[in-house]
C-alpha cells in the first residue's frame, strides 16, 4: 500500500520552500522531497541575492507581476522574520550618450510594471552618489536590495515545519504515475507516495522530471536550455555603496556589481550557453572579458583585482536565438492532469518572486 499525503512539493530550493510554506499555512498537509542532503544547495545557492524592483520584464508578464508583488512581500517578510537584508538601491547606467534611449526604455518599462520611486540622474548627479562611477546617465532604483538567501530559506523551512509540514532530504523523485484520484510519486529508494497535489519545483531538473510524469502530454513540456553565469570577486575594496548595473543583454542583466551584506563585491554573472547543467567551473580566462565590461562603468578597476568566484546555472526554456521566455507555471486547467503543477524556467527574478509564486500556486484555478 502506498502512503498518502495531501501535497508533495519536489525540490527544496527557495521556490519549492515558498510554495510548500504557502500550502502549509492554508492548513494543507505538505511534504517537500529534496534529492540533496540539505535545502537550497542548487540554483538558490548560486544567485546574486538581489531583491529586484521589477524594472526589465515585459508588462503583464508573470516575471513582472510576481517580481513586483514578490518584492513587497519579501521586504515585509524579512522585517517580520528578521531575515538579514538591506534596501541599498541600484543604479542602472548608460555609459555613452548612445545608450540613453535604451536607459529611457528601461525607465518606461519599469513604470508600466508599477515600479515607483525611480529617479533619473544625469552623469554629474550620479557621480555625486558614486564618485568612482563613469556614466552618461543613470536610473536610480531605491527599492532594489540585497538579502541573505540562506537565512530566507531557513525561515521558510521553519514556517513550513511550524505549520506541520516537513522536508525529506536525500530523496530523489524518479517518476510519477497516475492512479485513481491521486498522483503516485516513486523515489530512488523504492518509496511510493500518493498525493492529491504534486508541485514540480525541481529547478534545473523540472523539465526532465516532467517527461517522467505519466499522462502529461509532451506538448506541455518545454525544451530545456542552460545558461551558465560566472562571477568574479574583487581583491580590493570597491568604492560603491549602490549596486551598479549596465544595460541588460538579451539573456541576462549584464556584468553587474553586487555587494553582499558584509560589503564584499562580486561581478557577474555573464552568459555562457552550455549543454551540461552540472558545468559550474569558473574559467579564469573569462576575467579578460569582465575587465572590459566593468571598466565601462568603473575605469578604476585595478589590473589583477578579479578573482574567480562561483557560477550559477539559469534554468532556461528559451534558446540563445529566441526572445527570453516568461516563467511557465501550469496547473490542471492548462495541461489537463488533475493535481499537478509544473514550474518551468524559474530563473531570475525567481528569488525575489518566491513568496508571490507560493501564493500564485495556491490560488491556481483547478488545483483542488
Ligand atoms: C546566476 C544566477 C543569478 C541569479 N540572481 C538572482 C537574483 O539576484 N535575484 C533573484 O530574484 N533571482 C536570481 N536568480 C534566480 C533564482 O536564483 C532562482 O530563480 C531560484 O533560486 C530558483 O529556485 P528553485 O527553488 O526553483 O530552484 P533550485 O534552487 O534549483 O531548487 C530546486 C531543487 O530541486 C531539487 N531537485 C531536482 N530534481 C529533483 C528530484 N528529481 N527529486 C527531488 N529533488 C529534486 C534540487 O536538488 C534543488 O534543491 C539567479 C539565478 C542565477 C542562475
Amino acid at each position: 500500500m502506498a502512503e498518502c499525503v495531501q501535497c508533495v512539493v519536489i525540490g527544496a530550493g527557495v521556490v519549492g520552500l515558498a510554495v510548500a510554506r504557502a500550502l502549509a499555512l492554508q492548513g494543507r498537509e505538505v511534504l517537500v522531497l529534496e534529492a540533496e542532503d540539505a535545502i537550497g544547495t542548487q540554483t538558490s545557492a548560486r544567485s546574486s541575492e538581489v531583491i529586484h524592483a521589477g524594472l526589465y520584464y515585459p508588462a503583464g508578464s508573470l516575471k513582472a507581476r510576481l517580481c513586483v508583488q514578490g518584492r513587497a512581500m519579501l521586504y515585509d517578510y524579512c522585517a517580520q522574520r528578521s531575515v538579514p537584508h538591506r534596501r541599498c538601491g541600484k543604479l542602472v547606467v548608460a555609459t555613452s550618450e548612445r545608450q540613453t534611449d535604451a536607459l529611457q526604455a528601461v525607465a518606461e518599462r519599469a513604470r508600466a510594471n508599477g515600479v515607483r520611486g525611480l529617479q533619473w540622474q544625469g552623469g554629474a548627479a550620479a557621480r555625486r552618489l558614486e564618485p568612482a562611477l563613469a556614466c552618461h546617465a543613470a536610473l536610480l532604483s531605491p527599492d532594489t536590495g540585497i538579502i541573505d538567501s540562506h537565512a530566507l530559506m531557513l525561515a521558510l523551512q521553519a514556517d513550513l515545519e511550524h505549520a506541520g509540514g516537513a522536508v525529506v532530504l536525500r530523496t530523489r523523485v524518479q517518476a510519477v504515475d497516475r492512479v485513481a484520484g491521486a498522483l503516485r510519486v516513486r523515489t530512488h529508494d523504492g518509496t511510493v507516495l500518493d498525493t492529491r497535489l504534486l508541485v514540480n519545483a525541481a529547478g534545473l531538473h523540472a523539465v526532465d522530471l516532467a517527461r517522467r510524469i505519466e499522462g502529461l502530454s509532451a506538448a506541455f513540456v518545454p525544451r530545456a536550455f542552460h545558461a551558465k553565469g560566472s562571477y568574479f570577486s574583487c581583491a580590493v575594496r570597491v568604492p560603491f555603496s549602490h549596486l551598479i548595473y549596465p544595460l541588460p543583454e538579451p539573456a541576462g542583466l549584464g556584468v553587474h556589481l553586487t555587494l553582499d551584506l558584509a560589503g564584499q563585491a562580486r561581478f557577474g554573472p555573464d552568459v555562457q550557453w552550455v549543454g551540461d547543467p552540472g558545468d559550474l567551473q569558473v574559467q579564469a580566462e573569462r576575467a579578460l572579458g569582465f575587465y572590459g565590461e566593468v571598466r565601462r562603468y568603473w575605469p578604476g578597476l585595478p589590473d589583477g583585482a578579479l578573482l574567480p568566484g562561483y557560477a550559477g546555472m539559469r534554468p532556461k526554456i528559451s534558446g540563445p536565438a529566441e526572445p527570453a521566455a516568461d516563467f511557465l507555471i501550469q496547473g490542471p486547467r492548462e495541461h489537463g492532469v488533475p493535481g499537478l503543477v509544473n514550474l518551468f524556467g524559474i530563473e531570475s527574478p525567481g528569488l525575489t518572486s518566491s513568496l508571490a509564486i507560493g501564493q500564485y500556486v495556491t490560488d491556481l484555478p483547478g488545483v483542488w
